[in-house]
């Protein structure tokens, strides 16, 4: 979003995307940035790739603070009105984590208790996707177990579905060095997420081995999980038509497009 929205579509079509995430508002802060319906409707009419959201990253429904509930409430509003404005498909948001002094049962009924109420308030907003963590942390969400229990606590409501992270997954205990294990992993988060559950995967290599509970994204062939590993990402039905985006950095991208788009034609052969 560097440079505004304009720049976002552009910026994604020279690294040869063919699937768009963004961020409406600052990702590390809380304060909205000031309004441009006139933008908004721009972006929407002329992007023709699909579009995403991704909420900030300060947004968390466990904390047991109520000024962070407020103000995760508000963003959460915020992302899927300016989603919906834009046309995207669904709105990222962490699973979240029960923090210090919080009970992880009464953490999570807190996030239904949140939620489910803005979700109410922008009836024709895009699809929430909850994103599983590295874990640790009191994450609420992180390995295939925990992310079933947390959408059963959500009363498996339709509205809501699953961004997957390759790095979480692998951070959480699911190692997807190889392309087996990494298809069971898959599969393990499918069964989770329920029929068409999941909406979007990010796609990222990871500087840590599996289980370190770190989050810390590598260039896609650059990490512990390896280029060859993630050519699973095509050859399981599991993920057939579901988007993915990279979440490396930025002059990374070019690269990581070019070296999934490589791994996803050999599979089609
Ligand atoms: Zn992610």
């Amino acid at each position: 979003m560097a440079g505004g929205l304009a720049k976002a579509l552009p910026r994604a079509v020279a690294v040869g995307a063919d699937v768009l995430q963004i961020f409406v508002a600052n990702p590390r802060g809380w304060a909205p940035p000031a309004a441009d319906p006139a933008g908004d409707a721009t972006f929407a009419a002329t992007c023709h790739l699909p579009v995403f959201v991704h909420a900030p990253y300060l947004l968390n429904f466990g904390s047991p603070s109520a000024e962070t509930l407020a103000r995760s409430t508000e963003a959460l509003r915020f992302s899927l009105q300016r989603g919906a404005a834009i046309g995207a498909l669904g709105v990222v948001m962490h699973a979240g984590s029960s923090v210090l002094g919080n009970r992880r049962d009464d953490a999570i009924a807190q996030v239904r208790e949140h939620v489910l109420p803005v979700l109410d308030a922008v009836p024709d907003g895009p699809r929430l996707l909850v994103e599983p963590t590295a874990g640790g942390g009191g994450a609420l969400a992180s390995d295939a177990a925990s992310l079933g229990a947390y959408l059963d606590a959500l009363g498996r409501d339709q509205r809501i579905g699953v961004c997957l992270d390759t790095c979480h997954m692998h951070a959480a205990g699911h190692d997807l060095s190889t392309p087996k294990s990494f298809r069971a992993a898959l599969r393990a988060y499918a069964r989770a997420a329920g029929p068409g559950g999941i909406g979007l995967i990010h796609v990222n290599d990871s500087r840590d081995p599996a289980g370190s509970k770190r989050d810390r994204h590598e260039a896609i062939g650059h990490g512990t999980i390896g280029a060859d590993a993630f050519s699973a990402l095509f050859t399981t039905p599991v993920t057939r038509r579901v988007p993915m985006v990279v979440e490396t950095s930025d002059t990374q991208h070019a690269a990581d497009i070019a070296t999934l788009t490589a791994l996803r034609t050999a599979a089609l052969l």
